[in-house]
């Protein structure tokens, strides 16, 4: 099995100004030819500054942080998959948990009554990655569990589900070329890491789903990435596990000053 290229992934999540983009896509531009080794590194950045990324003239891809499945039309808010690549996208991240979850008694000041924001679930998590693979853009599938499934001992069942759904229909080949990314939701923006053999467990639990979903060789080359609080103190001893194939960052992401030690331990291979 040859051994799979890491990757760097960026999510600014609702971070930066284009003028604030630009700065960091030129710092960025200035280090990655100073990293040693071979890594992908990815922007997943606000829909407005998506053109100042791709402008940005470094190697790293460039992602949108979500997307709708129709073309065109009445949808007012939404952004197409044409409309990504129209400002230079390579990649979009689907179904991160902050997409999926329903903002409800610990975030009243979000959703007061409603009791549901964005509320992304798996059936439109699907249509949506499965809009990105035929438009020729590589997804990035997040999924993940809440502490109280994993307090109920629902880790393995939540994400295998997930999976399940997020996948069905597409085909071997375009599973092999999709990203996906276990983030356990309570260790995201928390500080709170999850141990490394605890993500090494679930991350090879993830290929497993893949290997029985498809073949043994669409599992060794699928990239399974870890996210939830990865930072450069953690990440080598993340990186070094045998199922983790790189990143999901979020807020060590937000300056190349930080995110630069990931990206260097990716490219270690
Ligand atoms: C994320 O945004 O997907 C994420 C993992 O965030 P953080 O690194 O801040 O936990």
């Amino acid at each position: 099995m040859s051994k799979r290229v890491a990757v760097a992934a960026a999510n600014w999540k609702m971070n930066k100004t284009c003028a604030e983009a630009a700065t960091y896509m030129a710092d960025l531009k200035a280090l990655l030819p100073t990293v040693e080794g071979t890594a992908e590194v990815v922007i997943f950045a606000p829909f407005t500054a998506l053109a100042t990324v791709a402008a940005g003239g470094s190697s790293a891809g460039v992602g949108g942080q979500d997307v709708f499945w129709m073309a065109a039309g009445a949808y007012t808010g939404e952004i197409s998959l044409g409309m990504l690549q129209d400002v230079g996208c390579t990649h979009v991240l689907v179904g991160h948990s902050e997409r999926r979850r329903r903002f409800g008694k610990p975030e009243p000041e979000l959703a007061g009554d409603l009791g549901c924001v964005f509320g992304d679930n798996d059936a439109t998590v699907n249509k949506k990655l499965t809009a990105v693979v035929a438009a020729g853009l590589v997804g990035c599938l997040c999924v993940g569990e809440t502490l109280a499934e994993r307090q109920a001992g629902q880790t393995d069942r939540t994400i295998e589900a997930q999976l399940r759904a997020g996948l069905a229909g597409l085909d071997a080949a375009a599973v092999a070329n999709t990203l996906i990314a276990y983030e356990p939701v309570w260790a995201i923006g928390t500080g709170e890491v999850c141990q490394e053999d605890e993500a090494e467990r679930v991350c090879a639990m993830v290929r497993g789903v893949v290997a029985a979903l498809y073949d043994q060789a669409t599992a060794d080359t699928v990239r399974v990435l870890y996210g939830g609080s990865m930072s450069g103190e953690n990440v080598d001893g993340l990186l070094c596990q045998p199922n983790i194939d790189g990143g999901l960052v979020g807020g060590a992401s937000l300056t190349v000053a930080k995110f630069e030690p990931i990206i260097r331990r990716c490219a270690k291979g």
